[in-house]
């Protein structure tokens, strides 16, 4: 599903050059579930927002899916990201002036879902995030656990292929954290690919696979213990 070759990425502001990836290589299948480790600035982020196609290597190369997409423009990327891909992020970024139902059904207006679909697909996903209670509630009026199912409902509402998600637990409490860490290994079963970043090794653990970065670098891969 993912092949980089060589993956680089610096960023330029005035004089200060970053190379923020030097070289990356990583390649994950399709039905994995993948975990990315390594102390903060090693370039998690910026590695997870190419694969996501949000943002462009400076260099190397990028195969996704059957496309070679490294010097892809911006909306030939926005149309493959929003058919395949679904973000979920550590501070959930639901929009505060929408309700639950508008913030899951955005994703499916960008992709030109008919309204009557859009309604059954949101109810659906609502449902089994546990969240149909809260349909027409603003996300302030959530707690963070209940903020984070409704993040999930958006990111899975248009059946992606590929979940990628930047420290989906960092701003919940250990139980919530568990119900997210369940979420992603059930979305994995039922066959999504999953790539996650996270600090905590007993969330890694819930993976398949581990990532080890440092520097810009991967420097380590390790399948996880009960995958062996
Ligand atoms: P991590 O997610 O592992 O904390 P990042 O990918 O956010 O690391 O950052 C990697 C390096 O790139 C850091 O040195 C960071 O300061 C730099 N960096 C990240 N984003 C930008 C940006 N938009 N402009 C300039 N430098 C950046
Ligand atoms: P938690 O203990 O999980 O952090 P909260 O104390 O934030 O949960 O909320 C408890 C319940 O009250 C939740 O079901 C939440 O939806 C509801 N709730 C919290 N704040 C508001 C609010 N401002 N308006 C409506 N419902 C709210």
């Amino acid at each position: 599903m993912i092949k980089t070759k060589g993956l680089v990425k610096v960023y330029r502001t005035d004089e200060v050059e970053t190379t923020a990836l030097n070289e990356v290589d990583v390649e994950i299948k399709q039905g994995e579930f993948v975990s990315i480790m390594g102390p903060s600035g090693c370039g998690k982020s910026t590695l997870l927002n190419i694969l996501g196609l949000i943002d462009n290597p400076s260099g190397g190369e990028y195969h996704f899916l059957d496309h070679e997409v490294s010097n892809y423009s911006e909306r030939q990327r926005s149309n493959l990201r929003k058919n395949n891909i679904g973000f979920i992020f550590q501070s959930f970024n639901l929009i505060d002036e929408l309700t639950v139902f508008e913030n899951v059904e955005l994703p499916l207006i960008y992709t030109k879902v008919g309204s009557k679909e859009r309604k059954e697909r949101v109810d659906e996903v609502l449902e089994k995030m546990n969240m149909m209670h809260r349909r027409n509630h603003f996300p302030q009026q959530l707690s963070g656990g209940q903020q984070q199912r409704v993040a999930v409902a958006r990111a899975i509402v248009n059946n992606p292929k590929l979940i990628l998600a930047d420290e989906p637990t960092g701003n919940l409490d250990s139980s919530n954290g568990d119900d997210v860490m369940k979420t992603l290994v059930h979305l994995n079963q039922e066959g999504a690919t999953i790539l996650m970043v996270t600090h905590s090794q007993y969330c890694a653990e819930f993976g398949n696979r581990i990532i080890r970065m440092l520097d810009g670098q991967v420097v380590t891969e390790n399948v996880v213990q009960q995958y062996l």
